[in-house]
């Protein structure tokens, strides 16, 4: 992708929390991009750094104790990371809007589904009351929710999983924004709901000229719906590529252990693979490439020295001289 054609472009960001007695580099220089009108998949265990990530584009990290030691978001050549309060107030929601994982805790229990949408309408644009009511029924139609005149004055708590869920995404939608950052939006979803989810999501794109930045520990989602795939680990990108790239040539030995991991019809009987070992805490990550405590190729260099990242050509790579040195095939 050229540079022009990037939507977001985030380089070499890092976001440290300081504690009194420690510093957790919970992003530690990731940088990727996400093109218009495409859909771009950070995926990594919890803790990996992928909801940070989220949070710093849309301007949403507490600080203190959260700090940006470094970088840029570049949103449509600007960058964000410069912009003061009322600026960034009037990117988010308006241009970037974000879908978040558990709409109950998101959606606030006192108040209609109509007064939460017609207030995410009303922040970022002046409209009399019957027009805020009229785009409001519209939004929830838009999300395939039926009867939108009467879920406009039911509360959340009466609404199932899914529905509340649409709302969340009509809300994201109220302004019209130019990227959506999802995170881990089906996770608290049975699977037929997950997959209408997802569904929506897709139309709504595709009908809104949108990109999409999914956030997500799911590799079956990633399949599902990503143009490009970027995989974090301990706050670095481990891997990134287009979808059949990184699915089905996986450099990185973590992406390779992520996918051996996962269920499918040929290992019907066998015991499940599981990388050895945990995720590091950001604020003791080892020295050198910090997947070498559970990496079955790790040598001696990968104790000591933090990995360059290697190109594999169409935008594949990863962080793995090793891998990369031997030609070792997948
Ligand atoms: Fe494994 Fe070394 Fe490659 Fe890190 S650099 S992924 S430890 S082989």
């Amino acid at each position: 992708m050229a540079d022009n054609e990037a939507l977001l472009s985030v380089e070499e960001l890092k976001v440290y929390f300081r504690s009194e007695d420690e510093v957790a580099r919970a992003v530690d220089g990731v940088s990727f991009k996400v093109g218009r009108e495409e859909t771009v998949c950070l995926v990594g265990e919890s803790g990996c750094g992928k909801t940070v990530t989220a949070l710093s584009v849309m301007g949403l990290v507490p600080i203190p104790p959260g700090e940006i030691a470094g970088g840029r978001i570049l949103f449509n050549d600007q960058n964000l990371l410069v912009f003061n309060d009322n600026e960034m107030q009037a990117i988010r929601g308006n241009q970037i809007a974000m879908v978040f994982q558990e709409p109950l805790t998101s959606l606030n229990p006192v108040f209609t589904i109509g007064d939460q949408i017609g207030e995410a309408i009303q922040v970022h644009q002046t409209a009399p009351p019957t027009e805020v009511i009229q785009r409001s029924e519209q939004l929830l139609k838009d999300v395939g929710i039926a009867d939108p005149a009467q879920r406009l004055k039911d509360y959340p708590h009466q609404l199932s999983g899914g529905q509340r869920q649409r709302v969340m995404i009509a809300m994201a939608l109220a302004c019209d924004p130019k990227l959506i950052i999802a995170d881990e939006p089906t996770t608290a979803l049975d699977v037929t709901v997950q997959a209408q989810i997802l569904r929506l999501l897709e139309r709504i794109q595709k009908e809104r000229s949108m990109s999409v930045l999914y956030i997500t520990h799911d590799l079956g989602v990633v399949s599902k719906v990503a143009d490009r795939i970027c995989v974090m680990y301990a706050g670095i990108i481990a891997e990134q590529g287009k979808k059949d790239a990184v699915l089905k040539t996986p450099k990185h030995p973590y992406t390779q252990a992520l996918l051996a991991s996962l269920p499918n019809r040929d290992k019907r009987g066998q015991r499940l693979y599981s990388i050895p070992g945990t995720v590091p805490n950001p604020a003791y990550k080892p020295r050198g490439c910090p997947f070498h405590p559970r990496c079955q190729y790790a040598i001696q260099t990968c104790c000591e020295q933090f990995p360059e990242m290697c190109h594999y050509g169409d935008a594949h790579m990863a962080r793995c001289p090793v891998i990369f040195d031997d030609g070792r095939e997948n």
